[in-house]
């Protein structure tokens, strides 16, 4: 039989503050009250077996904030953007021009 007391109890734990972006180094929660960071965050990378770029088996994990992904996708060959598509059509990336 177990004997059973209720006891108080001060449990330390450890609690994500900020997420900062590797690439500037601000954060990337949009706001002191929003507790979920934008961006690619917390992503991770293995370099493949005797990668030359990144080393073989080498493992990389890195936040991006979304300043800096909209930065990064102007610069890929190959646009990464999805449309939306909502009852009124496909909509285009936030900065696009409209024609
Ligand atoms: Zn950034």
């Amino acid at each position: 039989m177990l004997v059973k007391v209720k006891e108080t109890k001060t449990v330390e734990v450890e609690t994500v503050k900020d997420v900062l972006c590797n690439k500037c180094g601000k954060s990337c929660l949009p706001d002191e009250d929003v507790q979920d960071a934008y961006g690619l965050i917390e992503a991770t990378v293995t370099g493949g077996f005797l990668s030359p770029a990144l080393g073989d088996m080498t493992r990389y994990v890195f936040s991006i904030c979304e300043p800096c992904l909209a930065e990064l996708f102007k610069t890929f060959v190959h646009d990464p953007f999805v449309p939306e598509v909502s009852d009124e059509g496909p909509e285009g990336p936030p900065n696009a021009v409209e024609p």
